[in-house]
């Protein structure tokens, strides 16, 4: 790749995320002349490290001559495929890859790779949690965690299991994984596959790429999307689809005794579905996607059902905050769609405050109605512009509440909620109009929430 045979490998970072801080800390391990550029700010952290290391870098702009000058250029996921910087890089025919991909290069330990538009975080947490329970050397890596390539670099594992959103699997080409997680597709960023469903399908299926007869291909059989694009798909990679019930070819499902049910070629076990640790229907199937991953390593079976009933949970996940006089507060401001909404109340047992809203995304309210009816009592919207939800939901609901701060809405819900009821903060929206990111909005709640107590 190199001009000359004795020239440096020239490898530009462009982000000094996570991601990009940890390629460019690998990059500088494997003796490369390496350049880090951020047309933003570089959080302070990452500033020091990239000091401490002796990486040079820049912030504030782009300088494109020493950009352009690369051989190939590693992007942070945040930057879209056609950013300026991007298009000038491509226009010189200089190879853009992931950190993932890159990271890839340098190891040859076992990759589980997990997938889909709603519950990565949740699914890859729940794998690394078995895995090490069980007693295997497993890294958390992609979206969580520490960087891949600052792990491979640094901090090498086993087995890593990596989060992959389809940002990081449009710039990934040669990488391979021995167990693939697809755990669904519902429309989502749209706006960076130039608003073509497929294009986004076609970006989350690359997690098959290069996959062989060895690998493994986990995914849901119930999702039309995925089944049919599977239909138009040659791999060769073993598939275990899992399901809510038993259908054909299912490796994964509850049966009539509601035993969850796992079946790999190598081993059999079942669990009271009651037993598991995460609650409501999307996490059974969580659960059920992470079963059959950690059922390919060879595990004893206890340490599975053991790791799969005392999970914590993930923060800002259906995440439980308190019961205050019997109502139970929830926290599941990761909620930041209409369908990771719809399963979170279909997880509610009991009658629930809801609410929602944020920066609305081109949200189809119509998904959740039918939910919103029979267990919502009241919502309170929240957000600097909440006329779609006050129109969409004001003919079904009679309870509702029109807020505009944090402060505000759970004092209208505290209003709202009767002893027994849930409040549920499961917002459908982005949450930058009042909030800095879906954490801190989710972090504002549960301190609102607590002040409660006292
Ligand atoms: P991601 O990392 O893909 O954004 P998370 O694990 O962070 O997913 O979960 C985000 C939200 O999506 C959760 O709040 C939950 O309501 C919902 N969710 C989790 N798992 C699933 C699933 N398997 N199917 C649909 N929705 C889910």
């Amino acid at each position: 790749m190199d001009s000359t045979s004795n020239s440096k490998h020239r490898l530009v970072v462009l982000g000094a995320g996570e991601s990009g801080t940890g390629a460019a800390i690998l990059a500088k391990d494997k003796g490369m002349d390496v350049f880090l550029s951020d047309s933003g700010t570089i959080s302070p952290k990452y500033r020091k490290i990239l000091e401490e290391e002796n990486i040079p870098f820049e912030e504030g702009s782009h300088s494109m001559d020493k950009i352009l000058s690369a051989d190939e250029v590693v992007k942070s996921p945040g930057i879209p495929l056609d950013a300026p910087v991007i298009l000038a890089v491509r226009g010189k025919n200089i190879p853009v890859i992931s950190e993932i991909e890159f990271a890839g290069r340098y190891t040859d330990s076992k990759m589980v790779c997990i997938t889909g538009s709603n519950g990565k975080t949740t699914t890859t947490m729940l794998i690394h949690h078995i895995l090490t329970e069980a007693g295997l050397d497993a890294g958390l890596a992609g979206n969580v965690g520490n960087s891949l390539a600052w792990q491979v670099a640094r901090n090498p594992h086993a087995v890593y299991v990596v989060e992959l959103s389809s940002f990081q699997l449009d710039n990934m080409y040669d990488f391979k994984a021995n167990v693939a997680v697809l755990l669904n597709i519902t429309p989502d960023h749209l706006d960076r596959y130039d608003y073509k469903m497929q294009n986004y399908v076609n970006a989350k299926f690359r997690i098959l790429q290069n996959m062989t007869h060895k690998d493994v291909f986990i995914f849901w059989q119930d999702d039309p999307v995925i089944t049919e694009q599977l239909k138009h798909i040659v791999t060769e990679a073993s598939l275990l689809p899992f399901s809510e019930h038993q259908e054909e070819g299912s490796a994964a499902y509850i049966d009539a005794e509601n035993e969850l049910v796992l079946n790999t070629p190598a081993t059999s076990m079942t669990m009271p579905r009651a037993d598991l640790a995460l609650n409501g229907l999307h996490n059974v199937y969580n659960s059920m996607a992470a079963g059959l991953s950690a059922c390919l390593f060879d595990l004893r079976k206890d340490d599975i059902r053991k790791a799969l009933s005392d999970f914590c949970g993930v923060e800002h996940r259906l995440e439980f905050i308190a019961d205050i006089d019997g109502v139970r507060w929830i926290n599941d401001s990761k909620a930041t769609n209409v369908n990771s909404c719809w399963y979170a109340l279909e997880a509610m047992d009991r009658p629930t405050v809801l609410i929602l809203g944020g920066k609305d995304k081109g949200n189809d309210y119509s998904e959740i109605l039918p939910l919103v009816k029979e267990r919502v009592t009241a919502i309170v919207a929240m957000g600097k512009d909440n006329a779609k939800i006050m129109e969409f939901f004001g003919p079904y609901v009679s309870r509702m509440a029109d807020t505009h701060s944090l402060a505000e809405a759970v004092e209208a819900c505290r209003k709202f909620a009767n002893e027994g009821d849930t409040v549920l903060l499961s917002p459908c929206c982005a949450s930058f109009d009042l909030f800095k990111s879906y954490e801190d909005r989710g972090r504002q709640f549960k301190e609102a929430v607590r002040a409660l107590i006292h």
